[in-house]
């Protein structure tokens, strides 16, 4: 049976949706191979115990029925008081859809946004699964670049010169696979060709507790933005939460009314017992937050001090997030290439720049996600290698 255009163009016109390299480790390791694994946002550490346990606790209470479409009162607005504090923006629970974790807000975001067709601009480099996002929904995913001498900020100009018939913008600060935090200037170009060209921003703000340069600004709080921003969030990298499946979409409460109408048609809602366990983990405050995003504020520094001792391997300094870009086109290899080398000769697994856009290539990106000291052993290897093929 033939099946439908938008399902098998999902990767466009690549047979590989930048996770081959990431598959191919997993498979070794299946197959009984040690590899350290530098590829996914994921922690080293599992959720909290106290969080697991406010989960369990749920369950007992019986909350496993089906829960509100548009999430529990309670939890909208311990997130709309989030954003309220942090952003200074006033912010109520009929601004927030509570979703199954921050993709299923990506994906909701743009249904509200774009029609089938319709052109939905995105920053180059960019987290590996939102051009198929963007296809998911329908629209016709465009890219604009950010420049590494630019240190991965994007200008306004570039976003206004793919903006003509654009519905949308998604930018993602703190930004993953970059680091990059938009600075206040990035974000004025950006909300400035924003309203230009009047497009919806989809604002992905997942490692908002994980900016080590700068302070996270969110774009919803800028002049005239709040009423064309749909702000992505999540539980995942912020609570150590990733397999909970916990996030939401905050906009103008018209929006978050049509996005409980797409939930009935989708998702049918997030299970009550994970929405009282992300309850509890937000009632544990920042000090919390601190905890779980200081292991990577202490990876990132440990990394940085190992790549300033040579001279092949160019680091692009992390302003937050829990990734560091390594440069690694001294070496002759494309980041597919040398993430191949790496892993067949190291058996250390990385995603190669190229999974993350044109803009992104010949570097390597790495997850900060394993202890310190297998990180240091496996950054030294990696070091040892690009020096190798260097010559
Ligand atoms: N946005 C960015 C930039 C990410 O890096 C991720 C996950 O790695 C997500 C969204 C999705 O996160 P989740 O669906 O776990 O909330």
């Amino acid at each position: 049976m033939q099946q439908s255009r938008r399902i098998s163009t999902l990767n466009g016109d690549s047979s590989d949706d930048g996770w081959g390299l990431f598959n191919l480790a997993r498979k070794r390791k299946a197959d009984g191979a040690q590899i350290i694994e530098l590829t996914q946002g994921e922690h080293d550490i599992g959720t909290d115990a106290r969080i697991l346990q406010a989960m369990n606790d749920a369950t007992r209470r019986g909350v496993t029925g089906y829960s509100p479409v548009p999430g529990m009162a309670a939890l909208r607005q311990a997130v709309a008081e989030r954003l309220t504090e942090r952003t200074g923006v006033a912010t109520t629970p009929d601004h927030v859809q509570i979703t199954p974790g921050g993709q299923a807000g990506l994906f909701a975001a743009h249904c509200a946004a774009c029609d089938p067709g319709d052109r939905a601009l995105f920053i180059d480099p960019y987290y590996a699964t939102y051009p198929g996002t963007l296809r998911a929904v329908g629209a016709v995913p465009v890219a604009v670049e950010a420049r590494s001498r630019d240190g991965f900020q994007p200008r306004g100009t570039a976003i206004a010169e793919k903006a003509a018939g654009a519905k949308s913008l998604l930018i993602n600060t703190p930004n993953n696979p970059t680091g990059a935090v938009y600075s206040p200037e990035t974000l004025a170009g950006i909300t400035g060709a924003v309203r230009d060209h009047d497009l919806w921003l989809i604002s992905d703000e997942v490692y908002d507790t994980q900016v080590w340069q700068g302070r996270h600004l969110s774009p919803r709080a800028l002049p005239d933005m709040a009423e064309r921003t749909l702000v992505v969030g999540s539980m995942s990298k912020s609570h150590a939460m990733t397999g909970s499946r916990l996030g939401w979409v905050v906009g103008p409460p018209e929006v978050v009314e049509n996005l409980t109408f797409l939930a009935n048609a989708t998702t049918y809602g997030v299970p009550g017992f994970v929405q009282e366990a992300g309850l509890f983990a937000l009632s544990l405050g920042t000090d919390f937050e601190a905890e779980i995003a200081a292991p990577f504020r202490r990876r990132r520094e440990t990394v940085l001090r190992l790549v300033e001792a040579q001279n092949v391997v160019r680091a692009i300094p992390a302003q937050g997030a829990m990734y560091t870009m390594l440069d690694i086109r001294a070496t002759g290899l494309s980041g597919e290439d040398f993430g191949r080398r790496l892993l067949d000769e190291e058996a250390i697994a990385v995603m190669p720049g190229e999974s993350f856009g044109h803009a992104a290539a010949g570097h390597v990106r790495l997850a900060l996600t394993v202890g310190d000291d297998l990180l240091e052993d496996a950054v030294a290897r990696l070091l040892r290698l690009a020096a190798a093929l260097a010559g």
